[in-house]
């Protein structure tokens, strides 16, 4: 073993002796890995495949001594230090280049109490890994729409899908989270306990410590919803986005309805002759019963003239997986969002104009429906500020060679401006890229001040920032000087 040259979190190289890295080793019940170690690039890479980066050491963690081990190492060497759940945040902050990666993708357990309706989850959990114990049980937490994400960075961003509507955000469920502090403290955060912890972690992302456990709210959903999609020719696409607004206006919290513009993957229910061409996708889910949701679906179902029609009672689990096939790992991925609180007619010719110079066969234009449920929580109850949004844009450029990088992303950038008089200003964290550092203050808006003095208490010298980094603010004590 020679001696390891590691990036500090002031941008210089520090050396690590064989006998400090042994040390470490011997208190770690996980694996420690350097570059060329077995496990070592699978640890590295995430999901946008545009970040490559390669940190001088991971420390793959067995359990939360192992957390706290890994931060008090990287403390004492004054390391840059970055945290990897699931690995699926566009903006990569997950690994970073030459430092220290906390790597928690091997604690993935979940435990269920189907009668007090609770979830003990630990972060390095997918979505599927949380589905899959919960719906055993008819059981739920309201999550995305992407079942290989991960729970820790979804969670602590604040969370929203299918059932959002109806149940609120993943935040919103969240009874205590066992988080380690920057200094290397466990602590508990619930409305009882840490509640300013409590507060900045329900949206306020990974800017407060380490979150090594999750207890969830459970809600009785499924095993069957009744969910699927409707594709429509992108020709109507003007006139059914207006449709679509009067439509999910008026929609009970039951029933969610996001409108996908792509290029048409080849899906089995599709005929050839359309794959690849521009359509509107409307991808609906009712929470209750299917003959009720046949009922209340019948508006959106009846637009237009669609290409197919594929909504049916489908096993919750399954349609959480739906756009898996979509959105696997491995692709170059650019996103840009806005927050909406309606579509007016100067956001859809934007879109639309936008949708027919697509870049690329991957790239597509989602509108997350979401309000219900979430916006009866206040703005400022959780650090999550934008309650009432009715829309979430995101704009998702994707593809597959570098050389379209430039292309790529402008085109993201073209649409997110030209949308951007009709958005509220506010976005949300989980979907903004590595280059909107400067966006963090404004899309907190009137929670980053206390977020400041918060992420001041738990993490002064901001050990945390590989993120949506807030910063610092001294902490007050209460005490008058
Ligand atoms: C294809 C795709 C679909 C998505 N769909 C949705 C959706 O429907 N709804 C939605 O709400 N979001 C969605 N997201 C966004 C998703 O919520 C974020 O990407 C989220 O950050 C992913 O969490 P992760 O654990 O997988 O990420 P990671 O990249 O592992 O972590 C992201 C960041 O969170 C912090 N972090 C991670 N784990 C911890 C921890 N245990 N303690 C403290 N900090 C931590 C770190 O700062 C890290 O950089 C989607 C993302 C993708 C790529």
């Amino acid at each position: 073993m020679s001696t390891l040259s590691i990036m500090t979190l002031h941008g210089q190289e520090a050396p690590i002796s064989p006998e400090v890295l042994l040390e470490l080793t011997s208190k770690v019940g996980g694996k420690i890995m350097q570059k060329g170690d077995p496990g070592y690039d699978d640890a590295r890479r995430i999901w946008n495949g545009m970040v490559d980066r390669s940190p001088a050491l991971i420390v793959r963690c067995a359990g939360s001594a192992d957390v706290v081990q890994a931060i008090a190492f990287a403390r004492q060497h004054q390391l840059l230090l970055a945290v990897r759940s699931g690995g699926h945040n566009i903006a990569g902050n997950a690994v970073c280049e030459g430092g220290l990666m906390i790597d928690l993708s091997g604690m993935m357990g979940v435990r269920v109490d189907p009668v007090a309706k609770k979830a003990w989850v630990e972060p390095g959990a997918t979505l599927a890994d949380l589905d899959r114990e919960t719906q055993a049980f008819g059981l739920a937490v309201p999550t995305g729409i992407n079942s290989t994400t991960g729970i820790a960075g979804l969670t602590l961003g604040g969370g929203f899908g299918w059932i959002t509507r109806k149940f609120g955000l993943t935040i919103d469920s969240l009874v205590s989270a066992d988080v380690i502090t920057a200094e290397g403290k466990l602590v508990r955060a619930s409305a009882e306990e840490n509640e300013d912890l409590f507060w900045a972690i329900r949206g306020g992302g990974g800017n407060f410590g380490i979150v090594t456990g999750f207890e969830f709210n459970l809600h009785p959903v499924g095993p069957e919803v009744l969910s699927g999609l409707v594709v429509h020719p992108f020709e109507d696409a003007a006139k059914l986005l207006k449709q679509y607004r009067a439509a999910v206006d008026n929609a009970p919290e039951e029933l969610t309805c996001w409108a996908v513009m792509r290029r048409a993957p080849p899906l089995p229910f599709l005929p050839t002759d359309w794959h690849g061409r521009e359509v509107l996708i409307l991808a609906m889910c009712y929470l209750g019963d299917p003959a009720e949701g046949a009922r209340v679906t019948q508006e959106l179902r009846s637009l237009g003239k669609p290409i197919a029609d594929v909504v049916g009672p489908h096993r919750f689990v399954d349609w959480q997986g739906a756009f898996d096939p979509l959105l696997s790992p491995g692709a170059r991925n650019y996103w840009k969002s806005h927050d909406l609180d309606g579509l007016p007619d100067g956001a859809i010719e934007a879109i639309v104009d936008a949708v027919h110079t697509l870049p690329s066969d991957e790239a597509e234009v989602f509108i997350a429906h979401v309000g219900g449920a979430m916006s009866h929580v206040a703005p400022d109850a959780t650090a999550f500020p934008q309650r009432r949004s009715h829309f979430v844009m995101n704009v998702h450029a994707r593809w597959r060679d570098r050389k379209d990088d430039s292309h790529c992303t402008a085109w993201a950038r073209h649409l997110f401006g030209a949308t951007e008089p009709f958005a509220t200003g506010s976005a949300y964290v989980n979907f903004m890229p590595d280059d909107e550092t400067e966006r963090v203050e404004k899309i907190y808006g009137l929670n980053y001040r206390r977020l400041a003095e918060i992420k001041g208490q738990y993490d002064p010298d901001n050990v945390f920032r590989l993120n949506q980094n807030i910063r610092p603010v001294p902490h007050h004590t209460g005490h008058l000087a």
